[in-house]
Order: structure tokens, then sequence, then C-alpha cells
């Protein structure tokens, strides 16, 4: 359905506009219209690089940014203040589709790619929505990758059309408070019982647990003794939120930036699930989510980059207009260098981040995992590092405004330490670099 008006929407937009220039340089911005002069305050084009993307990411690009041009920064300024959900935003996306961008066709999804789902991340953030807006739907795109590889036709079924079309949100239950970056160690325990299963154990930092009926969880099912390997005894399960049910409680977390979302702790007490929860087989949970996590990294570097761009894009707009000393203050070297130098780094991750993406799409064999591995986490580092250094640089340029909300880059610089934290945080990339690429010992 999506791929549909996808393809409508291109048409549309290719015949409107004479060129492939005009598209990239902003649907709103008419080829025809005057050029805007240096201190304009009239809307300029965006300032990402757009050319090389394909037509479809384009697309994507577009169609996500009229989307959001109907949610302005006041709307996540409020949404932010009042740690209000953004769920007209979320519906917005279902409503036309967009969750299921990177799902299969046959199960009403778009059939789309990492790399396009990247696009729609990050024009999300980009728009200024920042990562608030990313997460109100990011396990929607994500966490159900693994459910459609390997939920069964029933699962499938129920779940995925349900998630697609807005009516059920989901979230994802990886982090647990007493092993950290230590997945393999999680305590929470999936015992069998004659129905299903019993759920016990703590979860934290669970985005949108809140507002989810669903959680992807992940839980061990065979004690860490009993396994050969650390990474087996794990499992996978797409469980449902019910609060009225015994045993399962939460509590959300006070937390730095993107307020619109909630993250909590989760706390299970022989919390009863069916045996079909189950995703895929008993014991291969770790296996299976493994499948996903690099796609993640390339969400999470779009995201990042969407933040960068969204706050250079501020600065650069301030330092235009902002006249002390008789002038711009974008006309002073030791404002404007550092915004340049910003923009460099943005945009070498954006590279960064599309060829990782379209390794990850590539699979068909050419590429090894081994690869696919280390441009996904490279990205997610550069991407992460660029738009912490562009949502500093950006606060900096508005001098005391740039500590105001009304001004947005406080929220945007907020918010871009989640990307350097998670889903890995920036050591454990280093780690894993030093040692699969650099061949080093291994430091944990
Ligand atoms: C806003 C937000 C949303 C999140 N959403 C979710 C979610 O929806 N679902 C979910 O499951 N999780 C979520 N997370 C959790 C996130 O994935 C973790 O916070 C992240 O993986 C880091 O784990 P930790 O906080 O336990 O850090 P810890 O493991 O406690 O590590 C703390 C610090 O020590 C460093 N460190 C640890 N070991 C080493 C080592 N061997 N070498 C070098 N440095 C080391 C780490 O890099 C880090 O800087 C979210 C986190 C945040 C902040």
């Amino acid at each position: 359905m999506l791929r549909q008006a996808l393809r409508q929407f291109s048409r549309l937009q290719w015949t409107s506009f004479p060129s492939r220039v005009s598209l990239a340089a902003g649907s709103q911005v008419s080829p025809l219209a005057p050029r805007t002069l240096s201190f304009s305050t009239s809307r300029r084009r965006d300032i990402m690089e757009m050319t090389g993307f394909t037509d479809e990411q384009l697309t994507v690009h577009e169609a996500i940014k009229q989307i959001c041009s109907n949610f302005p920064n006041t709307y996540w300024q409020e949404r932010d203040q009042q740690e209000k959900d953004p769920k007209e935003f979320h519906a917005a996306l279902a409503r036309d589709g967009w969750l299921g961008i990177a799902l299969p066709e046959e199960l009403g999804g778009a059939g789309l790619g990492i790399s396009e789902a990247t696009m729609m991340m990050q024009t999300i953030t980009q728009s200024g929505a920042g990562m608030a807006g990313a997460q109100a739907i990011h396990a929607n795109v994500y966490a159900t990758q693994p459910l459609a590889k390997f939920g069964t036709k029933e699962q499938l079924e129920t779940t995925i059309p349900n998630i697609i079309n807005g009516t059920w949100r989901t979230c994802f239950g990886v982090t647990e408070p007493n092993t950290g970056l230590e997945t393999l160690k999680l305590k929470t325990v999936a015992t069998r019982t004659e129905n299903g299963y019993s759920i016990s154990g703590q979860k934290i930092w669970i985005t949108c647990a809140q507002v989810a009926s669903k959680m992807i969880l992940l839980a061990r099912t065979t004690p860490l003794e009993e396994v050969k390997q650390s990474s087996e005894g794990l499992s996978l399960f797409c469980i449902d939120l019910e609060r009225n049910q015994p045993g399962l409680d939460m509590r959300k977390i006070k937390k730095m930036g993107g307020r619109a979302v909630d993250a909590n702790e989760v706390f299970f007490d022989d919390y009863k699930i069916p045996a079909e929860t189950l995703i895929g087989e008993e014991s291969q949970g770790f296996k299976i989510i493994l499948h996903g996590m690099n796609a993640e990294r390339c969400l999470l570097a779009g995201e990042a980059l969407g933040l960068g761009y969204a706050a250079l894009e501020k600065a650069a707009q301030y330092a235009r207009e902002r006249i002390v000393f008789g002038r711009p203050i974008g006309q002073n070297q030791g404002v404007a260098h550092p915004l340049a130098d910003a923009y460099m780094k943005l945009e070498a991750a954006k590279l960064a981040t599309y060829h990782a993406a379209r390794l990850y799409d590539s699979n068909d064999g050419s590429v090894p995992f081994h690869a696919v591995g280390v441009a996904c986490n490279s990205a997610k580092y550069v991407a992460a590092e660029a738009a912490f250094t562009a949502c500093e640089r950006a606060v900096l340029a508005h001098g005391g405004m740039g500590y105001a909300m009304e001004y947005d880059v406080e929220r945007y610089l907020r918010e871009c330490f989640v990307p350097r934290i998670a889903p890995v945080s920036r050591e454990m990339i280093l780690n894993y670099v030093s040692e699969k690429v650099l061949e080093l010992p291994r430091s944990y």
C-alpha cells in the first residue's frame, strides 16, 4: 500500500518539479521563486547535500518532510516541556503506512530497505521533531524486524498489521539495571509453565513502555551455568503488556531530553505469558536480535545526523541574522568556522551512514557480515559524534539565546546524547573496532 502511495507521491513530485535538483531543493521551494538573499529570513533549501541519493530515498525524504511540516517546533517544545506523548505524530505516520517502511509487502509493509528507513528517521529528527519524534516510532520500525523474519504465520498476521496501522505500539526490552552492556548476563528469566512462560526480572530504559501494547522482550530461558556459550539460552518474545494482569509494573524515569517520550523501569514478577509469544526457536534469542542490531545502528546514525543538521541550520540562520558590533555574528570567523567544520563532519558521517545502510541492504551474500558490522558500528559512532559537535556549537553560536527553549538548540543538545549512549555506547564501539578491525587484544 505504502509502495503504491510512494509511487504516486513520486509521480506527483516529478511532474510538479522540472528536475531532480528542484525536488532535492525541498518541496516548499519552487524553482521559480525569487532567490533568497544571504540575510533573508525566508525559507532556504536544506543544508544537507542531497545529491547521490536514490529516487526512493529522495521521495521518502520529501514525503516525510511534508508530514512533519504539520508538527512545527512549537509542538515539540510543548510536548517536551509537558512530557506528553506525541501520539498525533505517531498516528500521522501510521495513517500513511510509514511504520511498515522496512517490513515485507506481504505483511502490509512497503518492503523498502534500511537505506530508506534511515532516510525516514533522519528526516524526522531534522524536521525539528528531534530524537523525541524518532523515538516515538523507532521500536515499531526496528524491533519488528526480527519478528517479521522469525515469527510464525499467526504471530505475523495478528501483530504486524496492527503495528503498521498504529493500533498497537511496541517497545523493546533488553537493557537491565544490573548488567548494562553485558547483555549476555541479563537476569530476567522466562520459566516454562504448563501453558507458556512466567517472566521475572527487571528491565530499564524501556522507551515508550507506558504507551505500548507489545514488548519485544529478551529473557533467559536456560540458566547461564547450563549453556556451552553465554550467547545461548536467551529467548526472544513478543508479549502483551497487560497492565491489569498481576506481575507487571512500570515506573517512568525522569530524564534529560526527549521528554515527550517515556523511558521506564519495567518490573516482572511471575508475569504469565502464553507459549505462542516465543519468537523463533527457544534459546536462539540472541542470534535473532543480532540480525537487527546492525539495522538499528543505521537508524540511530540517521537520527543523529538529522538532529545535527537541524541544529546547524538553526545556528547558521541565527549567525546570518544576529547583528552585534554592526555586523552579522556569522561574519566573524570565530563563529563561522566551527559551524563550517561541523557541517563537514556531518557530511562525512552522512556518507558513512548511507554506505553502511547500503551494505546492510545488499543481502545477496556479497558483503561479509563482518564488513556490515564494522560499517554500521562506525557509522553510528561518527554520526553521533558529528551530531554532538553540531548541537554544542549551535548552542554556543546562539550565545544566551542558545539556552532559551524557544530557540530549540538546547533541546537538540539535550537529545544528542542518546545516540552516543544507545543502543551501544561509544566505548563499546571503540572496543569492537579495536578488536575486530585492528586485531588488538579484547579488553573486557
Ligand atoms: C534515552 C534512552 C533510551 C533507551 N531506550 C532503550 C530501550 O527502548 N530499550 C532498551 O533495551 N534499552 C534502552 N536504552 C538503554 C541503552 O541501550 C543503554 O543505556 C546502553 O546500552 C548503555 O548501557 P548502560 O546504561 O547499562 O551502561 P553501562 O553498561 O552501565 O556502562 C556505563 C559506562 O561504562 C562504559 N563501559 C562499560 N563497560 C566497558 C568496557 N568494557 N570498556 C569501556 N567502557 C565500558 C560504557 O561505555 C558506559 O559509558 C535506552 C537508553 C537511553 C539513555
